[in-house]
């Protein structure tokens, strides 16, 4: 009988993790195979830990890791993934977003042989426009500026293999993208279209910085586009400049014009500065990133563990 591992982030969850055990255990209950919920508790300074900490007393195939801090969703689901059992693992947000149901279509693709299958959402209800706008814009930027396949439109919620999992564990990676991840390992892969639920209760815990962060992330791990459009960027204002200097030549020697155009300079000025920096940045990112990386401090750390066997 397989063994499926659900894993669910959680952070200041409080108001939803209840009813999801509820709905989670549900729907796990009916299905043929064996199962562990392992939630991850990403430093919640609310009641989620205590309310969480009662379930796991009662089932003891509910079990938690808790981290010593906030260390986000993407670091979450990696712990997650390397502490889960089972043959398949399924990566679901606590907040019912991801209809607990789904994961029943999500088996039933696994079952036709398929190492991921991950589940797109056609419709989503209760989100603002700006997040549904720019996440929109997002995926198919992202899936621009990427060598790789990323599906559009597809969060973390889906189902990996044990074969997968694995791969996974060994990407050590810090700053995460985990959807990109999974796809970049290839294997055989199927989509699942549901309907994004509304939050059944609090708020995101994904502000516009951690969006902003999230995206960047994306980027800087699947592409270097942005330094290549950078330096394209340099010829071609390199090239603009020539020209230009060839136009100031001939009017100071050819057509005798003395100096005037005080606003076509400050507007040179602004615009090459502006692009300069931008690109600056955009270098930046990447070397914060190789300086994350060449630090080699663990993922994360766990404070406590709860019906997980020490490893
Ligand atoms: N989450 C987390 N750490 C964070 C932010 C979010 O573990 O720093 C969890 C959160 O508890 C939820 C999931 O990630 O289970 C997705 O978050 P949320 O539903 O707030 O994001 P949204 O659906 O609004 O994008
Ligand atoms: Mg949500």
């Amino acid at each position: 009988m397989d063994l499926y591992s659900v894993v669910i982030p959680l952070y200041n969850e409080e108001e939803v993790v209840l009813e999801c055990i509820r709905r989670v255990s549900g729907v796990l209950e009916e299905i043929d195979g064996d199962y562990e919920v392992i939630f991850v508790n990403d430093g919640s300074r609310d009641r989620t830990m205590e309310l969480v900490q009662k379930e796991c007393e009662k089932n003891r195939k509910l079990k938690v890791l808790s981290f010593s801090r906030n260390f986000g969703h993407q670091i979450a689901i990696t712990a997650g993934m390397d502490h889960a059992q089972g043959d398949a693992v399924i990566v679901m947000d606590a907040d019912l977003q991801d209809p607990p149901e789904v994961i029943k279509d999500l088996i039933a693709k696994y079952k036709e042989g398929y190492d991921v299958v991950y589940a797109v959402r056609s419709k989503r209800k209760g989100e603002t426009f700006f997040k549904k706008f720019t996440s929109k814009v997002f995926y198919r930027f992202l899936r621009y500026m990427c060598n790789i396949d990323i599906p559009v439109d597809t969060g973390d919620f889906r189902l990996i293999s044990r074969k997968v999992c694995n791969v996974m564990k060994s990407l050590t990676e810090r700053n995460r993208y985990v959807r990109g991840l999974v796809s970049w390992v290839g294997f055989k892969q199927a989509a699942v279209e549901y309907v994004r639920e509304e939050r059944f209760a609090g708020e995101t815990k994904y502000p516009l910085r951690k969006m902003l962060k999230l995206s960047m992330d994306g980027i800087t791990s699947f592409s270097t586009k942005p330094l290549t459009m950078s330096k394209n960027l340099g010829f071609l204002t390199a090239a603009a400049g020539f020209i230009y200097m060839i136009v100031v030549v001939l009017q100071k020697f050819v057509f005798g014009k003395t100096v005037q155009g005080w606003a076509s300079l400050a507007v040179l000025i602004l615009l090459l500065g502006g692009i300069q920096l931008i690109m600056l940045g955009f270098i930046g990112e990447y070397i914060a990133r190789i300086f994350d990386e060449s630090k080699n401090r663990p993922l994360y750390i766990i404070e406590e563990k709860i019906n997980i066997e020490k490893e």
